[in-house]
């Protein structure tokens, strides 16, 4: 087995960390900017520690965290709600329409088979979305309660860079106050990427935004873009009966980080679903007829081209940072060509008190991704250390089956030259998902073929999200494909798939 030799440390130099200083920027010396930064103002009572700019979750995560650790701390949001896009319109509204429609889905196609014997079943869409809502609002009053619970400052406005250290902010319930603090997070998060020629409305040119309120089911939906968060939306309203097709500039759907042999099993399970895919295909303009719109789309290498009718068209091309009113012109510090601003590893601008987490900045737009540098700019801050292994974030795409990933891919491994090993085993043969008849997928492990360290490990089949978590860990203690196979699974549980695989990598699987 692999011993763990490598220290859990900020500056962990693995070949899987993803570096967050752009390349060839200087590494400033770690510092507690607590005391560096602290300047004398006339009103030094006010001065807080900490101020954050931004409620999602890499802000509120910081802001409860320094609360935690004894510092004063404030956290300014404009939208009048804490969470950001993950709680109000992403993660957690999309997970609930997900779960709801499969449900639904599942109720018109799949319970005969289970000697179930349903009468009429009716979608009251309504309903569906109030339960969303109430989701949704449970959590972001849960994020105020720990708010108070943890002293953290709640300012409810939209704040703005006056100068280095003081921020005004303009209140939601109208007038203006300024707050002075020594160390300041910005973590303003992401926007949707507009379509350029396309005007979103949010009703019938949609982000995902419109894509989790809309108010009845669409004939036809066409989605630009086979990403996750396309995807994931397209699912729910295919399962609630539109006709939609996804077009996709790339080759296979759910974005280059998703495993190419994964992709295509996702694509073939989507579409016996209903789903349809144009892949390779690039969207050129759109136009109304009628009610409706034709897509005009062509393949992506140029050639033939082709109109679809939609009379929903969601726009879901990736996300770029938000950074707009924050006043950086205010304090000297710029984008870059992405939008993003610019840190280096202890997440610092080039103004080292001010740091910056999130969507705005380095790294994948994931929530968890957020919450993990939340926590490590406060700790750096307040111990001068933090740690995150950008080579463990997992992904997560809630279709069903779900596809969940960590590490490393095999297109990737392989054009790194690194020899590598693959095993799989699938659900088919696992005892649980026979059990639940729900057997479609597989687990698929990629690991050094000299070392039996796991590079990657991706999975496509029930529950995958959860189970994705067990591969994240043994990705962070740096384990063999040997230890996870040696390892015991409870019986019968569709982890025990992930157990095989393991096995099939470094010897053979027993059930297959
Ligand atoms: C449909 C959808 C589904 C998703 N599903 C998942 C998922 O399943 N899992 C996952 O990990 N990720 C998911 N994501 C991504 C996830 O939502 C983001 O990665 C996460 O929200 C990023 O957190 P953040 O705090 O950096 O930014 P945000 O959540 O965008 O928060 C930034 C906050 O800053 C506020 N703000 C901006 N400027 C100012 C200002 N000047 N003053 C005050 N406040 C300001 C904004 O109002 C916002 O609330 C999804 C995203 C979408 C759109």
């Amino acid at each position: 087995m692999l011993s763990r030799t490598v220290p859990r440390c900020a500056a962990r130099p693995t070949a899987l960390l993803r570096p967050l200083r752009p390349h060839g920027a200087p590494v400033r010396p770690a510092r507690c900017s607590i005391d560096r930064s602290r300047r004398g103002y006339a009103s030094e009572a006010a001065e807080k520690d900490l101020v954050i700019i931004g409620g999602g979750v890499a802000g509120y995560v910081a802001a409860i965290k320094a609360g935690q650790s004894g510092l004063s701390v404030a956290c300014i949001e404009k939208r009048g709600m804490l969470g950001g896009t993950c709680l109000n319109v992403g993660c957690i509204p999309s997970k609930s329409l997900l779960n709801n429609s499969h449900l639904y889905h599942q109720i018109l196609h799949d319970t005969k088979q289970r000697g179930i014997e349903v009468g009429e079943v009716k979608l009251n869409l309504e309903q569906m979305m109030k339960a969303k809502e109430t989701s949704v609002s449970g959590l972001t009053k849960g994020i105020e309660f720990l708010f108070k619970k943890n002293n953290v400052e709640y300012i409810k406005g939209t704040g703005a860079f006056a100068d280095e250290h003081t921020i005004n902010v303009n209140l939601i319930d109208g007038g203006e106050t300024s707050v002075k603090a020594k160390n300041i997070i910005i973590a303003t998060g992401s926007e949707a990427t507009p379509f350029p020629g396309m005007t979103i409305d949010e009703e019938k040119i949609i982000t995902s935004t419109g894509a989790i309120a809309l108010k009845q089911v669409p004939k036809k939906m066409v989605v630009i873009g086979g990403g996750i968060i396309g995807l994931e939306m397209g699912s729910v309203w295919s399962r609630l009966g539109a006709e939609v097709t996804v077009v996709e500039f790339l080759g296979q759907i759910g974005g280059p980080g998703m495993d190419a042999e994964i992709a295509k099993q996702a694509q073939k399970l989507l579409g016996k679903q209903g789903m349809k895919f144009k892949l390779n295909t690039k969207v050129k303009s759109g136009e109304e007829s009628g009610e409706a719109f034709k897509i005009n789309v062509e393949a992506a290498k140029g050639g033939k081209e082709e109109a679809i009718d939609a009379d929903v068209v969601l726009v879901a091309i990736g996300r770029r940072p938000y950074t707009a009113g924050l006043g950086l012109e205010n304090i000297g510090i710029e984008t870059d060509d992405k939008g993003r601003l610019v840190i280096d590893q202890e997440y610092r601008t080039k103004l080292p008190h001010i740091r910056v987490i999130g969507d705005c900045t380095f790294g994948p737009m994931l929530a968890h991704k957020a919450e993990e540098e939340a926590v490590a700019a406060v700790e750096f801050i307040t111990k001068n250390y933090g740690h995150v292994n950008y080579g463990a974030i997992p992904s997560v795409m809630y279709t069903h089956p779900e596809v969940a990933w960590v590490g490393q891919n095999e297109q990737e491994v392989k054009a790194s030259g690194v020899k590598y090993k693959v095993g799989t085993f699938p659900f088919s043969a696992n005892s649980r998902a026979k059990t639940n008849l729900d057997t479609e997928g597989m687990v698929k492990f990629i690991a050094d073929a000299e070392t039996d360290r796991i590079l990657g490990i991706h999975i496509i089949g029930p529950n995958a999200g959860e189970m994705i978590a067990e591969g994240t860990l043994a990705l962070e203690y740096g384990a063999s494909t040997e230890d996870v196979g040696r390892t015991s699974h409870a019986h019968p549980t569709l982890s025990e798939a992930f157990k095989e695989a393991a096995m099939a990598t470094y010897g053979k699987a027993i059930h297959y």
